[in-house]
């Protein structure tokens, strides 16, 4: 855990020295990215700072309800107006991610931009692509971190209705709606706050989590039935999706999220993996229970990262190819899973 008050001075002369402040989520953003996203712009809206948002690519449908959303700047949809943004910016806030190649197309115009920059985020190692990196992985979100940024910054707790709602957003969607162990006592007097605000928690959660179409719950069926791997001696599983499995369902994205955690509720099964055939390239989503370091794999076998228990990268090569591969540097670090009960 990371001291914030060593912090509060500096973001606080950057939040009120910038005239014009640019928020970005990273590219694919999930709940967390958006919800931070937009919990810090409704906290610059009600100071009457002049904040923009934009994402890198598009958010997925079941994000864009939030109150807000629809004032995100899509940077692939409109690159004129995504480029002025950031030139225009005087401080830009980067939210939820540690590598710069998140941004994007938007990374090149990042980097050249005079902005200060800031980045706020819970993922291990983050690069120094900032003026200043307030990182603390010990928190379940970044939208957790958020707040609390927000409430040393205000001088006393911060809430309001779309704030809160924006938060708890972030919060379950990367706790798993509060299944896994990255939160803490404090995320729940956080959330005990939050929810004081009357927002509509049962609602938010059907919006998140319960909003498929049959198609896709048809996939994950199907997933589950004839593409899942489990290999007990290995205290792992593995599913596995061509491009034309996904077609025969009429994947939209977003569509496999959430695949991954599946093999893991099998006894005896600490790791899983998921492989998803894209055009030349296959992406690969990690998950781990306890102690095995899901992002130490990803990172030197698969070009990737995360988080100890949850990490994703890539393989450039056929999806069969991909898997023999995996198959082989898992049988290197499957002693790491022996002191598992
Ligand atoms: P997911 O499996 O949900 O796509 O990703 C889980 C986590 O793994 C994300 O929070 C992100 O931090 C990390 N991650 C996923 N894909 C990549 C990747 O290609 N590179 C890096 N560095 N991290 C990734
Ligand atoms: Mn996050």
């Amino acid at each position: 855990m990371i001291d914030l008050s060593k912090y509060t001075k500096e973001i606080s002369k950057l939040f009120s020295s910038s005239g014009n402040i640019l928020i970005i989520c990273h590219i694919n953003p999930d709940g967390d990215s958006i919800g931070a996203q937009l919990a810090l712009y409704h906290y610059f809206k009600s100071k009457n700072k002049n904040v923009s948002l934009l994402a890198p690519n598009y958010l997925q449908e079941f994000l864009k309800w939030m109150d807000g959303a629809d004032e995100i700047n899509i940077f692939v949809k409109d690159r004129k107006v995504g480029r002025k943004l950031i030139r225009n910016a005087d401080l830009i806030v980067m939210l939820d991610f540690n590598q710069s190649n998140r941004l994007g197309e938007a990374e090149e115009y990042v980097r050249e931009s005079n902005a200060k920059k800031i980045v706020i985020d819970h993922h291990l190692d983050p690069e120094n692509f900032a003026d200043l990196i307030v990182s603390d992985p010990s928190k379940c979100s970044t939208s957790e971190l958020v707040h609390e940024i927000v409430s040393e910054v205000n001088g006393t707790k911060f809430m309001n209705r779309s704030y809160a709602e924006a938060l708890y957003v972030g919060i379950i969607s990367d706790t798993g709606n509060f299944e896994h162990g990255s939160y803490s006592a404090k995320t729940f007097r956080i959330v005990a706050d939050l929810l004081d605000t009357g927002i509509a928690k049962e609602k938010i959660i059907n919006l998140i989590y319960n909003n498929f179409s049959s198609d896709r719950l048809r996939l994950q069926g199907f997933a589950l039935n004839q593409r899942m791997v489990v290999i007990p001696e290995m205290k792992s599983a593995y599913i596995y999706l061509s491009k034309h499995d996904l077609k025969e369902y009429n994947h939209v994205k977003g569509d496999t999220e959430g695949f991954v955690n599946m093999p893991l509720s099998i006894k005896g099964i600490y790791f899983s993996a998921l492989f998803i055939e894209k055009d030349g390239f296959i992406k690969l989503s990690f998950r781990s229970k306890g102690i095995f370091p899901s992002n130490e794999f990803a990172s030197r076998y698969f070009s990737g990262g995360g988080h100890l228990n949850a990490s994703g990268g890539e393989y450039y090569d056929t999806l069969e190819n991909t898997i023999a591969y995996f198959l082989e540097v898992l049988k290197e670090n499957v002693w790491k899973f022996e002191d598992q009960v």
